[in-house]
């Protein structure tokens, strides 16, 4: 790995911590900070791409003609639909945003306890982050470049990739709409 010391790629540093007591407590307490920095980043990015990114330009949540996500939250809506690529950001942010700001899951105070699913429901938020860069990369790449905002989506997904391969977050399945980039980013290191 490298020696980036970034906000993405500070989670790193904590490597040596064993994975209990005090340690794991730390690295939950890190996941959550890192959690809620690569939330705002991807925020930002598609942000800029809002007057684009519309049901009429992108009528369903893709990642190429290969991969359709369609939206549940296992609440709300339980089974899934098929909705806009904006309203599917819509919900998918909604959703990060309410589980980050639940005291019972993201603890705000230190040393309180964080719950036996945490590692799940971080996966969660990566996985559905994942789906928010693969959407750009698919559909919005050509605009992100007249924007001059390519050096930085690749930058933060670079960041957030590595960070979710070391920590192994997401699926190898999911990651296959981007197999190739990802190829790209991991074999330098
Ligand atoms: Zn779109």
């Amino acid at each position: 790995m490298g020696s980036c010391l970034c906000d993405g790629c500070v989670g790193f540093l904590w490597r040596g911590f064993s994975s209990t007591g005090k340690g794991a407590q730390l690295r939950k307490h890190i996941d959550a900070t890192l959690a809620v920095d690569f939330f705002n980043q991807v925020n930002l990015l598609y942000g800029t791409l809002t007057e684009f990114c519309t049901p009429e330009n992108c009528p369903t949540m893709t990642a190429g003609p290969k991969y359709e996500y369609r939206w549940a939250d296992g609440v709300q809506i339980k089974k899934p639909i098929e909705v806009s690529a904006p309203k599917y950001v819509e919900y998918l942010m909604d959703w990060i945003e309410s589980q980050l700001d639940d005291e019972s899951i993201f603890p705000q105070k230190l040393g309180a306890p964080f719950p036996p699913n945490f590692r799940e429901v971080v996966k969660t938020i990566f996985k559905r982050l994942f789906r928010v860069y693969a959407h750009i990369y698919h559909s919005h790449f050509q605009k992100i470049v007249s924007l001059k905002e390519e050096a930085h989506l690749n930058t933060c997904f670079k960041h957030f990739i590595l960070f979710t391969c070391e920590f192994v977050l997401i699926d190898k399945k999911e990651l296959a709409p981007l197999q190739e980039l990802i190829e790209s980013i991991i074999v330098p290191y």
